[in-house]
């Protein structure tokens, strides 16, 4: 009932999909899901393929590998998107359970009472269903953030959606006469447009599988650029490039930024007694008490070494004073415990407040004086310093 045509068609075209994902999966194999996308794509090549070579094998054999095929497809698509969004594996025994059933059906309804209109429900059931949950696993995270899964969701449930309905669109297009014949050509035509729209789904799930590998690699990449890899808090750059625009926006708002500086005293010495990878726990250590002080929309840094930076867009001068005297408190009362000794710490802090056309890095600067006027003034303390007032022009200066 199929067009050769088309049917050729579809299955040069999930085979070159498949190919194509296998080439992207071949150089990256870090982007996950990707091989269940291109396993799910060889699937779907079998099926056009069985498809195409139908009247040439045995029917029952055909309907096997078809309705196995479609299944499969639609299921590691399923499997796909849930590796993608890190949720945790399925256990297979249902999948196997329902596909066995579908087959099942579709061999009774071929062999022992044979019901074209049966076994087309059946090649859309499983596979709909599947296409449907894909839809639902991937629609998460934020449109505005993550477009390409939306993008990938609206697909799947679509064609999922349209898989479940096909026969309802059959029953309701092609009215059977009153001696119960239907008219062929329209269903021929309906049939066409059966395989178009799979066509049509091939290639932008194709597509989408590869925006999504796209969206993973370039994430991957902003957090390398971002974040520094030994506390997983911002880097310098990043850091500097958020205090930029909370600046921006205190400035609309009128309102003030508080920046913390925080150096660890006598850090070296750690390193000197307990080695460098004691240190490194230590500053991970560090990085856990000042999360325990901040909010959602404070942003901690490493600027370098031993040295981070906080910035807290919504307090004042004196919130951001009590921050940091509960982070200095904080640090002093929690050494770190190890197998040996509990390693024991404090941290100077220096505060200052963003305004009147200050840069981020003027900002930094700022707090840095500050928290090594706490070094300077014994250390284990928290200083503040604001910025000079500007001199009073005279108004004669100015004329002139
Ligand atoms: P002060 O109280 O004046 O801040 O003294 P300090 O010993 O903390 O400062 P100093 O600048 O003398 O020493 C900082 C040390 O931090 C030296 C360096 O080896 C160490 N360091 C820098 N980055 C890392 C790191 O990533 N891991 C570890 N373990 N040590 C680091
Ligand atoms: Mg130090
Ligand atoms: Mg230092």
């Amino acid at each position: 009932m199929h067009s050769p045509t088309l049917l050729t068609l579809a299955a040069i075209l999930t085979a070159l999909i498949t190919s194509v994902l296998y080439a992207v999966w071949f150089f990256n194999k870090t982007i996950p899901g990707l091989r269940l996308w291109m396993l799910s794509f060889l699937f779907g090549s079998v099926f056009s393929v069985s498809l195409l070579v139908r009247d040439q094998i045995p029917e029952v054999l055909a309907v096997v590998i078809s309705q196995g095929a479609i299944s499969m497809a639609a299921y590691f698509c399923l499997l796909a998107s849930r590796m993608y969004m890190g949720r945790r594996p399925l256990s297979h025994i249902y999948a196997v359970v329902g596909i066995g059933a579908l087959i099942s059906l579709a061999v009774y309804f071929t062999a022992v009472q044979p019901h074209p209109g049966m076994r087309f429900l059946l090649a859309g059931l499983g596979s709909g269903i599947y296409f449907l949950l894909t839809g639902h696993t991937l629609a998460q995270g934020g449109m505005r953030r993550v477009p390409a899964r939306y993008l990938f969701a609206m697909v799947a449930g679509l064609h999922g959606t349209f898989l479940l309905l096909r026969p309802v669109l059959f029953k309701l297009a092609v009215p059977a006469t009153a001696s119960g014949q239907v008219d062929v050509s329209l269903v021929a035509q309906l049939s066409q447009f059966v395989v178009l729209e799979a066509i049509v789904a091939v290639v932008l799930l194709g597509f989408g599988a590869l925006i999504l590998a796209n969206e993973f690699i370039t994430s991957e990449l902003r957090h390398l650029a971002e974040v520094d890899p030994l506390t997983s808090v911002f880097n310098r750059r990043a850091f500097l490039t958020l205090l930029d625009k909370a600046i921006s926006s205190a400035e609309r708002t009128q309102t003030v930024v508080p920046v913390l500086v925080m150096d660890l005293d006598h850090f070296k010495r750690v390193n000197d007694t307990w080695g460098h990878r004691a240190g490194d726990d230590v500053l991970r250590h560090f990085v856990v008490l000042a999360n325990r002080c901040l909010r959602n929309e404070d942003v901690l840094g490493r600027l370098g070494g031993e040295e981070f930076a906080i910035f807290l867009p919504n307090a004042g001068g004196g919130g951001a004073i009590a921050v940091a005297e509960r982070l200095r408190a904080l640090v002093e009362a929690q050494p770190l415990v190890t197998d040996q000794r509990p390693i024991h710490l404090t941290v100077s802090v220096g505060v200052t407040l963003c305004a009147d056309g200050d840069t981020a890095d003027a900002a930094l600067q700022r707090a840095d004086e500050a928290m090594y006027l706490a070094k300077e003034r014994g250390r284990n303390r928290v200083e503040m310093l604001v910025k000079p007032a500007a001199p009073e022009v005279p108004v004669a200066m100015t004329a002139a």
